[in-house]
């Protein structure tokens, strides 16, 4: 059995590995690397192997980081099929859908600036852009799924098979067990996919894994320890009830799925107990609308508190001072209402989408709180705001920023070094070596010393394009 590491090596994007077997060949994972737009656009276009010559793929999540290059492989010819949980199927949905229409609007508006430049420079040279996939190849792709519940095995070879253990990252997330036979001999190999934090909301803990002899795993906080989940609620509360207090708005990016969800559900327990003002919350992103649909369809993936909400007979992701903003008009409209009151929006970092005309309308306003509550990649909106910079720009003018900016930090998806070397620990026994990707170097560096230290296993991270036998 061989393995080759294609994406995520020392980094944190484009997740894609491919396992060997018997001459034939299955990816885990096929993300979308984001980066600059020039690399990205060879990355995403050039796989190092022919698509058609995959024989099968299996699907850690949703997150376009893992998924998102799926339609590009299957636009090149691959034709097999797409092994996944039944949520991560129903949220590529979702997302293969809305990352097809970015590409598409992306390449739109590079296309047009092109022609005005073309209009005053005939002797510019002719080049149009193509979006890296479309709705349609997304669709393609999409017919490709075929979902498999966890700790369901699934036979893919005759001598390779697969179970999936709940990774606790997002909804529908997993970790992925190999079984490799040959000549009588067993191999087994986990790949972590994204590994989630203990006690977050919504779904199940990271699940333990029985012990096995490699392991793939990330390392994208392997440098870093986060605060307690358990705080989170109380500080949500502080941050509302301060800028409600003042008679301000409580602006909040988020990305569209999972963060909202599970930001509407900590609400939704705040509101129970009395712990916040009945103010009106809004959540304002029809990609939102849609990833909420599919939280609602997949109980089978909730925590035991989610579950309870259902005994109850009550829907988590809805309370009577709730209200999911579909219309665009509806979105303006929330322009001239007066606070107090939350907007939950989207894009995530701020880099598109309503959140733009929210913070555009409000951050002048020192009654009012901008809550950040994800990482904020360098050189965006959300980055500059969580800087506190005293003016930013936003649709091309420069808007003082002052409003109040608070962070919750806590709501991560990543387990950070502690949460990840306590995952390693029911797989460890007789494990003969452990591969970091999913990282920058420097993380990566860091967890590979705790896990050598605590455990005694041979620690590498490997380099890109790299090939191991496991034997
Ligand atoms: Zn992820």
């Amino acid at each position: 059995m061989k393995i080759t590491f294609w994406g995520a090596i020392r980094t944190v994007t484009g997740s894609m590995h491919e396992v060997g077997v018997n001459g034939r060949r299955y990816l885990l994972d096929c993300g979308l690397y984001q980066g600059r737009r020039s690399e990205a656009a060879q990355r995403n276009s050039e796989f190092p192997f022919a698509p058609p010559s995959v024989s099968g793929i299996i699907l850690s999540h949703a997150h376009i980081d893992h998924s998102g290059n799926l339609p590009t492989l299957v636009s090149k010819g691959y034709a097999g099929p797409i092994h996944t949980t039944p949520a991560t199927t129903d949220l590529c949905d979702v997302m293969l859908r809305d990352s097809a229409y970015l590409q598409e609007k992306d390449a739109a508006y590079l296309n047009k600036r092109h022609g005005r430049r073309k209009a005053l420079d005939a002797a510019a040279p002719n080049h149009e852009v193509q979006p890296l996939y479309t709705i349609a190849d997304a669709e393609n792709a999409l017919k490709l799924f075929e979902p498999v519940p966890m700790h369901t095995p699934k036979v893919l070879d005759p001598a390779l098979s697969y179970e999936a253990y709940d990774a606790g990252h997002i909804l529908g997330s997993t970790s992925v067990l190999l079984q490799y036979h040959e000549n009588g001999k067993r191999i087994r190999v986990v790949y972590s996919g994204d590994v989630g934090r203990p006690n977050q909301s919504i779904i199940r803990d990271p699940e333990p894994i029985p012990p096995v002899d490699y392991l793939i795993m990330e390392s994208t906080y392997g440098d870093r320890l986060h605060k307690e989940v358990g705080a989170v609620a109380a500080k949500l509360a502080e941050v509302v009830n301060r800028t409600c207090q003042r008679g301000g708005k409580i602006i909040v990016p988020a990305f569209a799925v999972g963060r909202t969800q599970q930001l509407v559900l900590l609400l939704h327990e705040l509101v129970k107990e009395n712990r916040i003002p009945l103010v009106p919350v809004f959540v304002d992103s029809p990609l939102a609308i849609e990833a909420t649909k599919v939280f609602r369809k997949h109980s089978e993936c909730y925590d035991a508190e989610t579950r309870e909400y259902l005994l109850e007979g009550e829907d988590p992701f809805a309370f009577r001072n709730l209200r999911y903003v579909q219309d665009a008009g509806a979105s303006k409209a929330l322009n001239d209402l007066r606070g107090p009151f939350i907007i939950i929006s989207a894009s995530g970092m701020c880099e598109g989408g309503r959140i733009l005309h929210h913070l555009k309308n409000n951050i002048e306003d020192p009654r009012n709180t901008v809550l950040v509550t994800g990482f904020m990649a360098e050189y965006t909106l959300g980055r500059k705001i969580v800087d506190k910079m005293p003016e930013v720009p936003i649709f091309g003018e420069p808007v003082r920023l002052r409003a109040e900016v608070a962070k919750l930090n806590e709501l991560s998806g990543h387990a950070d070094q502690r949460e990840l070397a306590n995952w390693v620990k029911p797989m460890a026994k007789g494990l003969k070596k452990i591969f970091l990707v999913h990282g920058e170097p420097a993380q990566s560096a860091a967890l590979a010393k705790v896990l050598t230290a605590e455990y005694g296993v041979e620690t590498v991270i490997p380099e890109r394009g790299e090939t191991v036998s496991l034997t």
